[in-house]
């Protein structure tokens, strides 16, 4: 059944019974937060927060690494009714004023590291009230001076069905970034449904490399630990070394990551130096991962399988997981459909429902499911059906027992000829060569306009590769429709924080360098 809960009571209703145990740790300087101080702060925060003029039903901009306050702002906002609108903290000042704009936001939260930006945003927006910081900067009240105060707390009623909990954006990697609109019940209930996977107890400590601000880290390494009364280690950003260092001296027992990070915990030397024995799991969601890739790293850990776990921002943001428990989840598997949840795939070609072993479009339905998208009532209204379903714009395909693969997204599959070729097969392919170090694929015009995969490799350090061994590696391993026809040498593939590659910036070269 939906979990009719504001988000904070979701999460920290039992933050009385955790008590002294440590809720966060920052990982690099220590410090910590115990759930009773966490409690407490986002209770002295939100009462700041309503004193300065914060209401039910207004927008604030939550711009910031992830750092043990972030939590206590965000629980904060949900206490008087206010849905947090997350902000990359690398976004430029357009990027951020756009958003600002587009989410009507009237609040800013930030560090002072950001405040630049911030300031420079607001500027260019106009009718932000205030711009707080999570820590001390002058001319700027500060987080610590609002916990401080002795203003009342907000005694506010949610109605968790409608009223919005947060307001993530898209991570845009097909298109403009949209304003997601979710609501307590949606992120409550999803927690729920996704605890096979991230229901950590009180014994855990999880490491928060991925960001918060996006919904992956929102929901596996805030939300869900802190549900449990687990131990949330916070790192303000990935770097292979401090990841690895905090494993070893925090005894990390679990890691959400994506492919990127599973890429390197199976192939860097790095790796080799740390003691990594306090993990019990890892799992990567947010973007296609290569079943070798993940068995090469669980082998190098000696871990378990790696977890795969599917969704979306629009979808609160789960839909699939591998369960903790499950005995023998097959490679490549994101997972199976969670509970109170419903799924069709639905055939590219004819529109029609595909059974198990063919290849289709994932619909949902569910109670996590999003509102809709801010102020784009056109956007919501082609993304879901008056029935309720929701399209994900990704291929997938189910196994004989209901164990979901992701093929790759609608709008990227190359067609050859009248053929379908999933970029993702052929990146994962390309990875299993010991000279690769990253690779991406898109589709490009040949001299007889047929859309051909072109692969965008990234050498080894030190290694030698010509583009005609790739294309020969490629050709040995797959039907000829799929065969990489062009290759291009690059320093690195772009890439979001979540790992998603951006292929529209390689597009973008792609036309910059190609004559007319
Ligand atoms: P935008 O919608 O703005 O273009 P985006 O789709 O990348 O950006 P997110 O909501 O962060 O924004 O990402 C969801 C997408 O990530 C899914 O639609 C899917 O394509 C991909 N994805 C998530 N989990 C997996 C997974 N386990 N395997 C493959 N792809 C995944
Ligand atoms: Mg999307």
């Amino acid at each position: 059944a939906p979990v009719e809960l504001p988000i904070h009571e979701a999460v920290l209703g039992r933050a009385a019974e955790y008590g002294d145990r440590p809720a966060l740790i920052d990982g690099l300087d220590g410090t910590t937060l115990s759930y009773t101080e966490l409690d407490r702060l986002s209770r002295r925060i939100a009462a700041g927060l309503a004193a300065s003029g914060v209401r039910k039903g207004e927008v604030l901009a939550l711009h910031s690494p992830n750092t043990v306050l972030f939590p206590a702002v965000f629980y904060a906002a949900s206490r008087c009714g206010a849905a947090v609108t997350t902000v990359h903290p690398l976004s430029t000042e357009d990027e951020f004023t756009k958003q600002l704009k587009d989410s009507g936001a009237r609040w800013i939260v930030t560090v002072s590291a950001l405040l630049d930006t911030a300031r420079a945003a607001a500027r260019q927006v106009g009718g932000i009230t205030e711009i707080l910081v999570c820590d001390r900067a002058p001319g700027h009240r500060s987080l610590g001076g609002l916990a401080a105060g002795t203003d009342p707390e907000p005694s506010v009623t949610l109605d968790p069905a409608h009223d919005l909990a947060v307001l993530p954006y898209s991570s845009g990697t097909t298109g403009t970034p949209k304003g997601v609109m979710l609501t307590h019940r949606s992120i409550a209930t999803n927690l729920a449904q996704l605890a096979p996977l991230v229901s950590n107890g009180p014994d855990d400590r999880v490491l928060a490399v991925l960001p918060f601000f996006h919904i992956y880290g929102l929901t596996a390494l805030m939300n869900a630990p802190l549900r449990h009364g687990a131990t949330v280690v916070v790192l303000p950003r990935f770097d292979l070394r401090q990841f690895l260092a905090a494993i070893e001296q925090h005894r990390i027992t679990a890691v959400y990551v994506a492919p990127p990070i599973v890429l390197a915990l199976a192939k860097h030397p790095l790796v080799a130096d740390y003691d990594l024995s306090s993990l019990r799991y890892l799992v990567s969601a947010a973007a296609p991962l290569d079943a070798e890739l993940a068995a090469a790293c669980s082998r190098r850990l000696g871990l378990p399988p790696v977890l795969q776990a599917y969704g979306m921002t629009e979808l609160s943001p789960g839909t699939h997981c591998v369960p903790l428990d499950a005995p023998n989840p097959p490679p490549g598997a994101v997972g199976k459909l969670i509970p109170n949840t419903e799924m069709r795939l639905v055939s590219l070609e004819t529109g029609q429902d595909v059974g198990p072993g063919e290849s289709g479009e994932i619909l949902i339905r569910g109670p996590q499911v999003m509102k809709g998208y801010l102020g784009r009532p056109a956007e919501t209204d082609a993304m879901i059906d008056p029935d309720g379903w929701l399209r994900t714009g990704d291929v997938g395909r189910t196994d004989d027992d209901g164990w979901l693969h992701v093929v790759d997204r609608v709008k990227e599959l190359i067609k050859y000829k009248g053929y379908q070729v999933a970029p993702a097969d052929l990146e994962a392919l390309l990875l299993t060569h010991d000279a690769i170090a990253d690779a991406a694929v898109i589709g490009v015009a040949d001299e007889d306009g047929n859309e051909v995969p072109k692969a965008f490799v990234v050498r080894q350090r030190g290694a030698r590769l010509s583009a005609d061994e790739v294309i020969a590696y490629v050709a040995g391993r797959v039907a000829p429709y799929k065969k990489v026809r062009r290759v291009e040498f690059l320093a690195s593939v772009p890439r979001a924080t979540t790992g998603k590659i951006l292929r529209r910036e390689l597009r973008a070269r792609e036309r910059s360098s190609t004559p007319r």
